[in-house]
């Protein structure tokens, strides 16, 4: 860890919560932060009251708890890493740590973990037509294996979740309900013109065949770096819900995992195209790893894409309540 800037100390500064972060407001609680590599740092401690959580801090780790253990929050020190009941999330900047302090760039709480525990930091919005993007399909195969072929197995699931959320009562679309050539563009301007409210695009990974495990992606914030690296400082039409994204890739990843059990490959950042060109909250899915042998025999099964479908509309009921609640 390197604290650069201001003598640590001296930069120590304490803070009325409603002048240092916007939507924060209880008036007798007071965060402190300080500059670590010129980006400002809150105090993990201070973020614990202000939630009511209890903090322990170890070598390696800082966690949250709530007196009923219903609510657990880990975060990794010197890692971009955090957990929320026992799922993985990833952060935008390592947390950073010193003896019994640790903290948690000031970014990161409002974009990456506030959206998880506080429904009135999301913005709300209607639900009147959630988009569902099988990805892939005609020429383009997507990922592909002897026995399997990424297209087929995005379009087979979408069905399922477009059968689905409409027996919750939900309008729903696909950016295509057969085999064909779809480009990305076409797939965000189709949204963009029926008025989405929602976007899931609906993926499988390919990597080295050790790998599997689900990922979810979510758009990163301007000027931070994605989970994978490159940082752009433009803001894109995709960035107008960055909290929403974190709360909605959030729970559809958990409610997948919930079901699959597949390994926790984490919710990550990304700037794909159908993230960065859409006008709604927007999420990627990739569900598993066909490159797996015995992942990518799962995730051809009938009952994998069903588990995967079912979570994610648990995951779009959770974040629908949450939106319900929301303040702005
Ligand atoms: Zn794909």
């Amino acid at each position: 860890m390197n604290f650069r800037g201001p003598c640590f100390k001296l930069a120590v500064l304490l803070l009325l919560l409603g002048g240092v972060i916007g939507d924060l407001s209880a008036a007798d609680t007071r965060i402190r932060y300080t500059w670590i590599q010129s980006r400002r740092y809150i105090y993990l401690r201070d973020i614990a009251s202000y939630y009511n959580l209890d903090c322990f801090v170890t070598k390696e780790q800082t966690v949250l708890t709530s007196k009923d253990r219903k609510r657990r929050l880990v975060f990794t020190h010197e890692k971009p890493l955090g957990d929320y009941n026992g799922v993985k999330f990833y952060l935008l900047y390592p947390i950073q740590a010193q003896g019994i302090q640790s903290y948690i760039a000031e970014e990161d709480f409002r974009l990456s973990v506030d959206p998880l525990l506080r429904a009135n930091t999301l913005r709300k919005h209607s639900m009147k037509l959630i988009m569902i993007d099988p990805g892939h399909g005609g020429k383009d195969l997507g990922g592909n294996t002897r026995f399997a072929r990424e297209k087929d197995i995005t379009l087979a699931t979408a069905r399922r979740v477009l059968r689905l959320l409409r027996s919750k009562g939900y309008n729903v679309a696909l950016t295509r309900t057969v085999d064909q050539d779809l480009s990305l563009e076409d797939r965000t301007d189709y949204a963009r013109k029926m008025g989405a409210s929602l976007f899931i695009s609906i993926h499988t990974n390919m990597a080295s065949p050790a790998v599997s495990g689900l990922e979810t992606f979510c758009m990163t914030p301007a000027g931070a770096s994605s989970t994978h690296g490159g940082v752009k400082k433009e803001k894109e039409p995709g960035n107008s819900y960055d909290t929403n994204n974190m709360a909605l890739a959030f729970e559809v990843h958990r409610g997948i995992l919930r079901r699959t059990k597949s390994a926790d490959r984490g919710v990550k950042r990304a700037r794909f195209y159908v993230l960065r060109r859409v006008y709604c909250p927007a999420i990627l899915i990739e569900t598993g790893f066909l490159s797996n042998p015995s992942e990518g025999k799962r995730i051809q099964t009938d009952w994998f894409q069903q588990m995967v479908a079912e979570g994610i509309v648990e995951g779009v009921l959770r974040y629908h309540s949450a939106i319900l609640k929301a303040g702005k």
